[in-house]
């Protein structure tokens, strides 16, 4: 017999989303709680951080599926929604 452990998190276990930019791979730190809207450039070289833009002009660019996530994370997390939780990877 093999067991396998998973782990799982509550939505209030996310405290703050990072940034990285892709150009100079300054990291930019926000809480949560604090959070209002995802930067779209970096704030050291000015690149776009999220693309604002999506190959397929049928679907919302990746910086409005980023912040409509991020937005949605935040309401939720604000309705104490106990009965929900999201199975990470372990490794
Ligand atoms: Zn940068």
């Amino acid at each position: 017999m093999s067991l396998k452990q998973r782990t799982f998190i509550s939505l209030d276990d996310i405290q703050a989303v990072e940034y990285e930019c892709p150009a100079c791979d300054t990291r930019q730190l926000t809480a949560l709680a604090k959070f209002k809207e995802v930067p779209a450039n970096c704030p050291a070289c000015r690149k776009e951080i999220i693309s604002t833009s999506n190959r397929d002009s049928s679907k919302a660019s990746d910086w409005v599926a980023v912040d409509g996530f991020l937005k949605a994370l935040k309401e939720i997390q604000g309705r104490r929604l106990t009965a929900l939780r999201l199975e990470i990877s372990a490794e």
